[in-house]
C-alpha cells in the first residue's frame, strides 16, 4: 500500500490549475490506486490529484464509505468539465482533508453534468444530484485551485482564517501522512 503525503492548505501545488491527462499508462493506475488508498486511509470520500502532489487532471470519489450510500462504487474522473449547472443551489456542511478538522456550509448548484474521462480513456458523461454531486463540485473545485473556504462569505472566512493559519504552519493534529510546512 502507498500512501501519499496530503498537501495542506497554503502548499502552492492547491492554488494550482490541473493540466490535462493525455494517456493512460501503468505508473496514472497505479498513482490512481494510491489515491483511493491514500483517500480511504484518511476516511475521505474525495480526493484531487493536486491534494497529492500531482498536477493532472484527475479526481476520486467513494461515497460508499458512509452507511446511506453502500451500494454506491468507487469512481474516478479523468480531465472533467462541468458542463451544466442547476439554476436551483443547495446548503451543505463540507470538509476537506487538506483542511482538516475545518468545516463550513457551502452554497453550490443541486444539480449538475460532467463530461470526463473514464479509466480506459472513454468519454463519459453523468448527471449527478444529492451527495456525490456534492463532492464532485468540491473536487472539480480543487483542479481549479480553489478550496471550498474560497466560497463562503467574508464573515465566515474570517471566523476560519486563524484555524487556516494554524493548518498553514502544521499546527494540526492528524490520522494521516501530510506534506512538511512549504517555506514562503
Ligand atoms: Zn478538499
Amino acid at each position: 500500500m502507498t500512501l501519499i503525503p496530503v498537501n495542506q492548505y497554503g502548499d502552492k501545488i492547491l492554488r494550482k490549475k490541473a493540466v490535462p491527462v493525455q494517456k493512460i499508462d501503468p505508473e496514472f493506475v497505479k498513482f490512481v490506486k494510491d489515491m483511493f488508498e491514500t483517500m480511504h486511509n484518511a476516511y475521505g470520500v474525495g480526493l484531487a490529484a493536486n491534494q497529492v502532489g500531482s498536477n493532472k487532471s484527475v479526481f476520486v470519489v467513494d461515497i460508499s464509505v458512509m452507511k446511506e450510500f453502500p451500494d454506491e462504487k468507487p469512481r474516478v474522473f479523468i480531465n472533467p468539465k462541468i458542463i451544466d449547472r442547476s439554476d436551483k443551489t443547495c446548503s451543505y456542511e463540507e470538509g476537506c482533508l487538506s483542511i482538516p478538522d475545518v468545516r463550513a456550509d457551502v452554497i453550490r448548484p443541486e444539480k449538475v453534468t460532467i463530461a470526463f474521462k473514464d479509466l480506459d480513456f472513454n468519454d463519459q458523461v453523468m448527471e449527478v444530484d444529492g451527495f456525490l454531486c456534492r463532492v464532485i463540485q468540491h473536487e472539480y473545485d480543487h483542479l481549479n485551485g480553489i478550496y471550498f473556504t474560497d466560497r463562503i462569505d467574508e464573515f465566515e472566512q474570517k471566523k476560519l482564517k486563524k484555524e487556516l493559519i494554524r493548518i498553514k504552519n502544521r499546527k494540526i493534529e492528524v490520522e494521516y501522512p501530510v506534506t512538511p510546512r512549504e517555506r514562503d
